[in-house]
Order: structure tokens, then C-alpha cells, then sequence
């Protein structure tokens, strides 16, 4: 039996139905190539592997990833690497589209989420199990007291659909919280160039340093108050206020 690395935020999924859930949500084709991240013991990878055409998985654990190349019995379909997911050059082991799946370890979720939209490899989607409170406020709209930061730069990027939570009783060790599955589909053209892709985090990054602020003070260095009343219409408005393509729209202006 393995024992768990708290460090590593190993809850390992033990419940049928729930990985049926999930699976069926995911829909793999025969056709797909898929990257799974933390796959632990895995209960989400040997339920896909006969389903699909391909198959990367990087696991930090070593012990976990001997065990799991020897069991998969790693050829050209399946690769294991082992691996701290956020050092890996993706782009040198994935060509092609990829569909990305995962329950993450939650201490480096935030982490992985931005490092896959930073990433340079063509992600299909992604469909990964997170702390339900983070799920929340990647999903929240604007308006609500849990949009911030981060539900911005993801909406911004990727249609969300917060899929079904997930109670902590489903995984060994139980985790204190619960959690939900996120499916993320990127946007296409969503920024003009590079440039207007880094004026975006930077004023999503700067308006959200102080969310009670009105962005004609936070961003006073970044941009007019005649652009922001020519883009938005009211200069006295707060980043909790403005939608992702607002932002996407001010990071023109920068
Ligand atoms: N997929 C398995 C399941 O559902 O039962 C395990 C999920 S567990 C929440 C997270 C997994 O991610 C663990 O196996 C852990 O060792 C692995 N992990 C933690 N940090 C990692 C990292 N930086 N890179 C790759 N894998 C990591």
C-alpha cells in the first residue's frame, strides 16, 4: 500500500461511480491523445487507456510512476514521465492537439491552471478536479464578491463550465474540503498580439491589487481616464464591476 504524501496532495479517488462521472463528462474518443496530470494510482488513467489513442502522464512521485509504467506497460501509446509537471517543456513531448485531464493536487492547482495557459502546446480542453472553492471563483461572474483575478485571466482564455462537486468522502485520505470538476475550453483570437496579451495581465494583475479601488486609480498609470470613460462608460467603475472582455478591451488602450 502507498503511502501518501500530504506535500504532494495525494487524495487518490476510490469511488467507481464517481470515475464513471467523470469519464462520462470527459467523453474521450478513440481518436484522442490525452495528458493526464498527478495520475497517483490510476483511478482515472486505466478506465481511459482502452478508450483513447494516446496517452502522456507525468507524475512527481517516483514510486508512483515506476509502478504505474511497469503496470501500463509503456509503449508508443503510452509515455510516463516522472516528472514535476510545472518544470516540464510540454511542447517536447506533446505534438498535435491534446485533451488534458487531472484531479490536481490542490496545494499547486492555481499553479497548473496558469501554467497551462501559458503553455505553448494546443490544448483541446481540460477537465480537472479542484478545491470546490477555487472552481467557485474561477466560475464566478462579475458582481460577485468571489470574481477576481483569477476569473478573469481564465475566462478571459477558456469558455468555463463548472461540471458537479465532489464530496470529500470519494478519495483516501479524505481531504478536508470538497471539490468540484472544471471543464475548460480555450477561446480562439481572443488577443489582438503578444503585446495586448501582456497589457491584459498586467491591468487584470494591477486593478485586482486593491478590488475596492476604482480602476481609474489603479490603473491611473496604465491608461487615460478618457480612455476608460470613452471604453466603459464610467470612469468610477471597480474591477469587480468589469467583465473579462472589458478587460481584454481596456488592455488595447495600455
Ligand atoms: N489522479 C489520482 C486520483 O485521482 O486518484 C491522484 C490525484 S492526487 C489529488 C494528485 C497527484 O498529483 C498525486 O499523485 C501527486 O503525487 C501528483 N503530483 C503532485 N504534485 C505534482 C507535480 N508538481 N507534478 C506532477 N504530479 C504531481
Amino acid at each position: 500500500m502507498h503511502k501518501h504524501k500530504k506535500s504532494l496532495g495525494q487524495n487518490f479517488l476510490i469511488d467507481k461511480n464517481v470515475i464513471n462521472k467523470i469519464l462520462n463528462k470527459v467523453s474521450p474518443l478513440i481518436s484522442d491523445s490525452f495528458l493526464e496530470i498527478g495520475p497517483g494510482e490510476g483511478a482515472l488513467t486505466y478506465p481511459l487507456i482502452n478508450k483513447i489513442a494516446k496517452l502522456l502522464v507525468i507524475e512527481k512521485d517516483q514510486r508512483l510512476s515506476i509502478k504505474l509504467s511497469e503496470s501500463l506497460n509503456e509503449n508508443n501509446k503510452i509515455t510516463v514521465v516522472n516528472h514535476d509537471v510545472l518544470k516540464i517543456k510540454l511542447e517536447k513531448y506533446v505534438d498535435g492537439k491534446i485533451r488534458v485531464i487531472g484531479n490536481l493536487p490542490y496545494n499547486i492547482a492555481t499553479e497548473i491552471i496558469f501554467f497551462l495557459l501559458n503553455s505553448k502546446i494546443k490544448i483541446q480542453d481540460i477537465h480537472v478536479m479542484l478545491q470546490k472553492e477555487m472552481v467557485d471563483r474561477i466560475s464566478a461572474r462579475p458582481g460577485n464578491k468571489q470574481y477576481g483575478r483569477i476569473s478573469v485571466m481564465v475566462q478571459a482564455n477558456y469558455e468555463v463550465t463548472k461540471l458537479f462537486d465532489i464530496s470529500p468522502n470519494v478519495f483516501e485520505p479524505k481531504p478536508k474540503v470538497w471539490s468540484s470538476y472544471l471543464r475548460l475550453v480555450p477561446k480562439q483570437a481572443v488577443f489582438i498580439d503578444d503585446n495586448h496579451r501582456e497589457n491584459f495581465k498586467k491591468i487584470v494583475t494591477q486593478a485586482f491589487v486593491s478590488r475596492r479601488k476604482m480602476i481609474k486609480t489603479s490603473l491611473k498609470d496604465s491608461i487615460s481616464l478618457y480612455d476608460i470613460y470613452h471604453i466603459i462608460g464610467d470612469e468610477r467603475i471597480r474591477p469587480e464591476q468589469l467583465s473579462c472582455n472589458q478587460f481584454i478591451e481596456i488592455a488595447k488602450y495600455v
